[in-house]
């Protein structure tokens, strides 16, 4: 059986004064939970998040990283810096990297074996644009991201690692896919995986859905069999949201 993870992406909110006060209300209202969660800060409060989340059963994960170790990169953190801080994720490629910040399936895949390499899991994103859907070419597009990005891995390595299906549309905007429109999606990609690195690793992989993930429809996503958890962006930025969703995902 695979562990439902709830990971809370910030993208670029909450200053370390806000991520302190919303920690504290989350350890206060999070009980002990099957499901796996994770927040993930901008690179500023990383630090004093992973202080407040000692001894609590929430995990840390940063939003991007560089594949190299160290350097003349100036701009850049590493994976070794993350590790140092203590996080156990890293989001990869998510949409608004590639679409902002130029990052392409083949720095993706640098960034996701850098990550193993130092013991971090990533959390890799995929998923189609509006125009994409449209043309009906959505499984080539996310059967493409995810072979590009896994490219090179073992089936171990496959196996430990976590996929988030978010469709571009579906981010922000408040129209989530269909559950039924997500599940065929995310048993696409698991297809994707298992003809490439067989049914032991496709099985074994995590399958996020993200895209206006909220409390109301966390239930309906998250009970579809190849939909192990969520990538939340703006709703997981109110505690009351994200307790709810993680509550209402089992
Ligand atoms: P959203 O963002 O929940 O605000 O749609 C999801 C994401 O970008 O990871």
């Amino acid at each position: 059986m695979r562990q439902l993870i709830i990971a809370g992406n910030w993208k670029m909110h909450k200053n370390i004064h806000e991520a302190m006060e919303f920690l504290q209300e989350l350890r206060g209202k999070l009980g002990s939970t099957p499901v796996e969660a994770v927040v993930c800060p901008p690179f500023t409060a990383l630090a004093p998040v992973a202080e407040a989340l000692k001894g609590s059963n929430i995990a840390l994960g940063a939003q991007n990283m560089h594949w190299e170790k160290q350097g003349a990169y100036t701009g850049e953190v590493s994976p070794l810096m993350l590790r140092e801080i203590g996080c156990k994720y890293v989001i990869l490629g998510h949409s608004e990297r590639r679409q902002y910040f130029g990052e392409t399936d083949e720095s993706v895949n640098k960034k996701v074996k850098a990550a193993l390499e130092h013991g971090l899991v990533p959390i890799i994103c995929v998923g189609e644009t509006l125009d994409q859907r449209e043309a009906g070419i959505t499984e080539q597009v996310v059967a493409t991201q995810t072979t590009g990005a896994l490219e090179g891995l073992t089936p171990g390595q496959v196996a430990g690692l976590v996929i988030a299906y978010e469709p571009v549309w579906a981010i922000g905007t408040g129209k989530t896919a269909s559950e039924k429109d997500a599940q065929q999606v995310n048993r696409y990609i698991r297809k994707v995986i298992a003809d490439q690195y067989g049914a032991a690793a496709a099985e074994a992989v995590r399958i996020q859905y993200g895209g206006s993930v909220k409390p109301g429809n966390a239930r309906a996503l998250m009970s579809q069999p190849d939909i192990d958890g969520a990538l939340v962006g703006g709703a997981s930025l109110q505690v009351d949201d994200f307790v709810g969703i993680i509550e209402n995902s089992l």
